[in-house]
């Protein structure tokens, strides 16, 4: 059957009409800051005083993107007649976003927390050379990774707070009971 002319001209015009109430979806960007969720991956940040060099991130990134460079330093013993102990120090840590994937696996197989994701995203650069970051750069995005969210609150207590809390209970019985022999 032929359509009846015109009716492709009401139905665009009652999709336009259905359109026009309902709430916008444009984003003002960059007048307005998107409201990112919070575990957005826009860049990494390197909480380096965390990071033992052991290479694992560099090791298990796919693209090879991460460049870590240190070298040993001796630490005297802690005790008279103790050895000495010898301890990696970070000389460069970068990663290239060129080649970055955002794969997080870096991310994941930190043993020691030193790497975290950051919602942050403007970092665009007109020359592909500049998108490998050093780890100023990587540090300063630190200070952009959300706070954790708050812990369920009938969940497990974490065994670190756990074994925190039971030392301190068990320190403060100590100092009373001295307290009372006293
Ligand atoms: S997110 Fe993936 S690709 Fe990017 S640096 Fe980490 S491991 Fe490499
Ligand atoms: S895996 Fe973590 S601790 Fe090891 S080198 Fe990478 S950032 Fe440092």
């Amino acid at each position: 059957m032929a359509p009846i002319p015109g009716s492709g001209l009401a139905k665009g015009l009652a999709v336009t009409l259905r359109t026009m109430t309902k709430k916008t979806v444009t984003e003002q960007y960059p007048d307005v800051q998107p409201d990112l969720p919070p575990r957005t991956r826009g860049v990494i940040g390197l909480f380096e005083e965390n990071c033992t060099v052991c290479m694992l991130c560099a090791r298990e990134c796919p693209d090879w993107c991460i460049y870590i460079d240190s070298h040993k330093e001796t630490v005297p013993p802690a005790a008279p007649g103790g050895r000495e102990r010898s301890r990696n120090v970070l000389d460069r840590f970068a990663i290239d976003f060129s080649l970055c994937m955002y794969c997080g696996i870096c991310i994941e197989v930190c043993p020691f927390d030193a790497l975290f994701w950051s919602p942050e995203f403007e970092y665009a650069e007109t020359d592909i050379r500049d998108l490998t970051h050093e780890r100023d750069k990587l540090r300063e995005w630190m200070w952009t990774v959300p706070a954790p969210p708050a812990l369920d609150p009938a969940a497990e207590e974490p065994k670190e707070i756990a074994a925190a809390r039971k030392t301190a209970e068990k320190l403060a019985a100590q100092a009373e009971q001295q307290e009372g022999e006293s």
